[in-house]
């Protein structure tokens, strides 16, 4: 499981609502955390997806992972893979292509 930055930030990404499998569905919930892109997010409850990336905890205020869209992207292109079109492979769905060693 991914570490985060301070309790308050884990028990915020990991709160299991037994309401809502969705956090988008819940008005209880903050913070989505993107593993695959390493990205948190504050939760617009417009009744869309949308969410605000932060850069900093808002209860302990370290800086959060950098973000790893643009590697990601890039990691997925090197293998002629189209996220729009294509199936995108199971460990880019989630944290474990980051375990790829970066190519430079
Ligand atoms: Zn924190
Ligand atoms: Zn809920």
């Amino acid at each position: 499981m991914a570490k985060h930055c301070c309790e308050a930030m884990s028990r915020c990404v990991n709160a299991p609502c037994d309401q809502h499998n969705d956090p988008f569905d819940c008005p209880d919930a903050l913070i989505k955390f993107s593993a695959k892109f390493q990205e948190y997010g504050l939760i617009i409850h417009d009744g869309g997806t949308s969410s605000s990336t932060i850069d900093f905890c808002p209860w302990c205020g370290r800086r959060l992972p950098q973000s790893q869209r643009d590697r990601w992207f890039d990691e997925l292109e090197r293998r002629g893979i189209d996220p729009g079109e294509d199936e995108v492979p199971a460990e880019f769905q989630d944290d474990r292509w980051l375990t790829i060693p970066p190519r430079n």
